[in-house]
């Protein structure tokens, strides 16, 4: 019989109960590291106190009161994100998915209401992820995620990243814009290089496209800016945020230019919850701690520390690992581990050993700690790292008995 919870994730069977910092603890005493930070979102990793604060407070006083009315909770945060962007204007949302929605529907929008009405495309890249829903499946383009679900929605193709010719052989007359991750996280943690970006600017100047980045979760810090596009210093003109920007509770935003957001006219576009002053409170809440003095600056110094043991790692066990993925010169806490053993294997070697790590596409472990961990967490993470690798078989090699689920979870403590 079907559980009660539809049984759409492959859950470890780990439950808990409470958290502190980059760690969390079940109810019955294990403690696990958490570097996969509910998949990058965890930003301020668990129980930050002023997190934790603003949002009770804000639970108290008024949690929502739809659009309909001012929200000034929500006026403060979209103010502070333009004062630290490229952004003229902000919309919040509930989610990464919807957030590129209406990041498409603005790129398309702008295009119609200034002449260009058949201009309804968008480049995506082989590789991508932009999210769940039926739109977002098709820009994602990954077929395993669209089977079963109908006809693909048309409007999206895809060209191979960091390949400019294959971007230029894609525009056409209908072409409305391109939309990509400055770094790709759920297929292996693939960066477009900084060239590539600026190429890609180029191009939209060029042919009156518009630029979209997809920053879900390489924004908002992840690589020790609050963007990842930064790094290469290229004007967008639209971008979508999500995961790591409420710190855990449920917020997403499109950044945009006014050239781009002034079509987007009142009645255009809309959503029940998002902005809402609890979700506002906590992303307010999640700035507040990102943008004090030499935060970012941290984040950038201990992803090169964690950089420096992954590579390490890499050295010590050839036969595990691969190579360390990151971006080219900006690695911040998004990182990966490719793996020459099947990725779930050393996922569950690494929870054998009280860590958390998220898989993604290419065979490569996800290393995507809370903002706020420290060296001595970095340490730990790699060290961990190292004797779960002593608990995988290497390929082609009879030694240790292959990790499962089932055994790492009764062996962590
Ligand atoms: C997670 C993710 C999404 C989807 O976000 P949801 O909140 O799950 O809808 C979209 N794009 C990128 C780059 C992501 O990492």
């Amino acid at each position: 019989m079907i559980a009660p919870l539809m049984p759409t994730y492959n859950r470890a069977d780990l439950a808990f109960e409470r958290g502190e910092g980059a760690w969390l603890y079940t109810a019955d005493g294990r403690r696990f590291l958490d570097f996969g930070a509910g998949i990058a979102t965890s930003s301020l990793g668990h129980g930050h106190p002023h997190l934790v604060a603003a949002i009770a407070e804000q639970a108290a006083r008024v949690m929502h009161v739809s659009n309909l009315y001012r929200v000034p909770q929500a006026e403060r945060l979209a103010a502070r994100l333009v004062e630290n962007s490229f952004a003229d204007s902000v919309f919040f949302c509930n989610s990464g998915a919807e957030a590129n929605e209406g990041m498409v529907k603005m790129i398309r929008r702008a295009q119609a209401s200034t002449g260009h009405g058949e201009r309804t495309e968008i480049i995506c890249f082989d590789g991508a992820f932009h999210g769940r829903t039926l739109a977002m499946l098709s820009a994602t383009g990954n077929v395993k995620y669209l089977s079963g679900f109908g006809e693909p929605v048309s409007g999206f193709r895809h060209v191979p990243l960091n390949n400019l010719n294959a971007v230029r052989d894609a525009i056409g007359p209908r072409t409305a814009g391109i939309m990509i991750e400055p770094i790709q996280g759920e297929s292996g943690v693939n960066a477009a290089t900084i060239r590539f970006l600026r190429e890609l600017r180029a191009a939209c100047d060029e042919f009156g496209l518009l630029l979209g980045f997809d920053e879900v979760q390489s924004g908002m810090g992840r690589t020790g800016k609050l963007f990842a596009h930064q790094w290469a210093d290229v004007r967008p003109d639209v971008v979508s945020t999500a995961k790591g920007i409420g710190g855990g509770f449920p917020l997403g935003a499109i950044l945009a230019t006014e050239a781009v957001a002034q079509h987007l006219t009142a009645g255009s576009h809309g959503t029940t919850f998002g902005g809402n002053p609890l979700a506002c409170a906590a992303g307010n809440a999640v700035l507040d701690v990102l943008l004090s003095d030499g935060f970012l600056e941290g984040v950038q110094t201990r992803g090169a520390l964690l950089k420096r043991e992954l590579d390490a790692l890499v050295r010590a066990r050839p036969d595990v690992f691969e190579s360390v993925r990151a971006h080219e010169t900006a690695p911040g806490l998004m990182q990966g581990l490719r793996c020459r053993v099947p990725v779930a294997e050393m996922q569950a070697a690494s929870l054998a050993e009280g860590l958390l790590v998220v898989g993604a596409g290419d065979d490569v472990l996800r290393i995507i700690p809370p903002l706020v961990v420290t060296d001595a967490d970095c340490r730990e993470a790699a060290a961990r790292l190292a004797r779960a690798a002593e608990r995988v078989r290497p390929q082609g090699a009879d030694a240790a008995p292959a990790a499962t689920l089932a055994n790492s979870l009764a062996a962590a403590s």
